[in-house]
């Protein structure tokens, strides 16, 4: 039996993953009337077919939005970190949908962790509504493209009037940051194709519902019937505001709420969750040779499947969309799965005294936890970014002051650096840290990270579990990635100090792989249709599609212009083509778009 809609047996395209990609394309393909099955592995959320997603299976597919319910959504995502986050068993984590089962398994040998997140939306239940362009050298002048930034930005304008996206309300913190970054001596930027240093508000696919921030931003739905506050740092718990907004209002523009009910409202786009794809099926072609379908196993009964289509897009991420190429003995001509960036974290924060605060922004506390997690940055092509990164107390006591590789900060000289702490602190120090939680900012440093061959996955054959032999993920910073993560470190320092700061800690962060990129790329795996080199009728549309780190700006936007530029593609070459082409030259929101 299937969900509503219908029976999805023949689908014209099959995609693996409903992530944070593959919604942008599958919407694409429906609009021009293409039957499209994604198959994806953890829980559907907010969905009448899967009342309770983490206990009892539910039905097998969603086909309509009828089916999506804001009043489910309240039921299942709450704004506590652990029970939504926690990596082991909390709801959004890389593990089946059946919480008393375990997560899957991954291979990491180098100290770090990987934060992915299965179920429809993918790793966008996490994200925190960042949704910056890519660097305009990044794509330009790093010699990885085989496209121009040029041919990206119709997609890009197209993505930022549906989620929308708009500048970040300035409250309390990001005002902090902006004096931070005029007394540093950088100016305030605008227009969104980034080519030079610069603070601005974060592009970001947040709405606003706030009549008191309502200043910088022009959002103008009506939030009056329902209760709640989306500027709450409830990001990375999925976002769960505003309590009662029908499930399409949902504050945070991840792909769930989204991108989903655009692709299910087409009526050509079916969604099957607890699916986890094994094998791409192949067979002889024109070419050496051609996808024809995948099989897949279902997560809570482990009956598998195969589903055969017109074309395959994989769109599972840039660690299992690799993994599942490899398992299926796909051609490698050496770049499958490698060439993987991440944008080489690093967290430097300020603490002030409350006069000092009164000063600068009129108000004794910083208030982290109030506003978008993120929502203010200083961007500095061919070295990355610097934005303001507000993490609950929970996450803040973790990556900022317990996950060092620097060493503890008692060990650490800083004679002549610009903090005044670097490196691990526990104990009653984290907890002394930890107390000044209200009158801290945070900042994060997202570093430009190059491709290089030798990071990346492989299998580890010696590791299976029901789906195959496990990733393995080696990745070590490309040689200039710790000057460029420095020379970030010091500028937010610099930043912290000017706007008054009374007392600097840097993390040293280990390796946290979050923003992923380019483990297929484009112009080594991929063409610049998104099609695989080696097998025809086979695509990728997720970040492993992007053929670098986009400079270090958040990856999302990017990717997901991809996948509606690839879908594009894939419609001319195997169907009947775009009917609706997305205009190459829509008449520009501002003077520089
Ligand atoms: C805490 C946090 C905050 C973030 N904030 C931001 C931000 O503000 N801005 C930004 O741009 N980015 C942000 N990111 C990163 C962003 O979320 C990811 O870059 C993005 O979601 C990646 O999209 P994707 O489609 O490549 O992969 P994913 O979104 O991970 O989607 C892949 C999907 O494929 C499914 N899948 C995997 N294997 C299989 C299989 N074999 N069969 C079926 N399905 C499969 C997965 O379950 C998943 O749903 C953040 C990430 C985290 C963790």
């Amino acid at each position: 039996m299937t969900g509503s809609g219908a029976d999805m047996s023949d689908p014209d395209v099959v995609v693996v993953g409903a992530g944070g990609d593959a919604p942008a394309l599958a919407w694409r393909l429906g609009q021009q009337g293409i039957d499209v099955l994604l198959l994806e592995a953890g829980p559907f959320h907010g969905n009448e077919q899967f009342p309770a997603p983490h206990s009892e299976r539910g039905n097998t597919a969603s086909a309509s939005t009828d089916d999506l319910s804001g009043d489910l959504l309240d039921q299942q995502f709450t704004a506590r970190e652990g029970d939504m986050g926690s990596p082991v068993d909390g709801k959004l984590r890389w593990g089946p949908a059946d919480a008393e089962r375990a997560p899957w398994a991954r291979t990491v040998p180098q100290t770090g962790v990987i934060s992915q997140v299965a179920g429809v939306g993918g790793t966008t239940l996490h994200y925190y509504g960042n949704h910056p362009r890519a660097f305009v050298p990044s794509i330009n002048e790093q010699p990885h493209w085989p496209i121009d930034y040029a041919d990206l930005v119709p997609y890009y304008q197209h993505l930022e009037s549906v989620h929308p996206v708009k500048p970040a309300p300035t409250t309390p913190k990001a005002e902090l940051f902006f004096e931070g970054a005029r007394r540093s001596g950088y100016d305030l930027t605008t227009g969104l194709n980034v080519e030079d240093e610069g603070y601005r508000p974060f592009p970001n696919a947040i709405h606003q519902p706030d009549e008191a921030l309502r200043r910088d931003g022009d959002y103008d739905g009506d939030f009056r019937d329902v209760s709640g506050d989306t500027l709450a740092c409830h990001e990375h718990q999925g976002g769960p505001h505003p309590r009662g907004a029908d499930f399409e209002e949902r504050a945070k523009r991840g792909s769930l709420t989204s991108l989903v009910p655009k692709a299910l409202a087409t009526g050509h786009v079916e969604i099957r969750p607890n699916a986890f794809a094994t094998e791409v099926l192949t067979r002889a072609g024109p070419g050496p040779l051609e996808a024809c379908g995948v099989e897949y196993r279902d997560t809570w009964t482990g009956r598998t499947r195969r589903v055969f289509a017109d074309a395959v897009v994989l769109a599972a991420g840039c660690i299992e969309t690799p993994r599942l190429w490899l398992n299926s003995g796909l051609p490698d001509d050496g770049w499958v799965g490698k060439g993987l960036t991440t944008h080489h974290f690093d967290f430097v924060s300020g603490t002030f005294d409350s006069d000092t605060l009164e000063d600068v922004i009129g108000q004794r506390k910083v208030e982290p936890h109030q506003g978008q997690a993120a929502g203010s940055r200083l961007d500095v092509p061919g070295k990355g970014g610097i934005a303001v990164n507000t993490f609950a107390p929970g996450i803040t006591a973790s990556v900022m002051f317990s996950e060092s590789i620097d060493g503890f900060a008692f060990e650490n000289d800083t004679t002549g650096e610009p903090w005044d702490t670097h490196g691990r602190v526990t104990g009653t120090k984290l907890k002394e840290e930890m107390s000044d939680y209200r009158r801290m900012l945070t900042l994060i440093c997202h570093t430009d990270d190059r491709p290089r061959q030798d990071n990346g996955v492989t299998l580890d054959s010696a590791t299976e579990d029901e789906h195959g032999p496990v990733a393995r993920i080696d990745w070590s910073p490309h040689p200039e990635d710790d000057e460029r993560r420095d020379d970030l470190a010091r500028r937010a320092s610099k930043l912290l100090d000017e706007a008054g700061a009374n007392h600097i800690h840097r993390a040293g962060a280990a390796p946290i792989l979050l923003h992923l990129q380019s483990s297929m790329a484009m112009g080594k795996v991929l063409d610049s249709g998104g099609e695989a080199l080696s097998v025809d009728r086979l695509f990728v549309a997720d970040h492993s599609a992007l053929a670098n780190g986009v400079g270090g700006a958040n990856p999302t936007h990017t990717g997901q212009a991809l996948a509606l530029r690839t879908a594009e593609h894939l419609a001319d070459r195997y169907f009947d083509g775009v009917s609706d082409p997305i205009p190459a030259n829509p008449t520009p929101a501002s003077a520089d778009d």
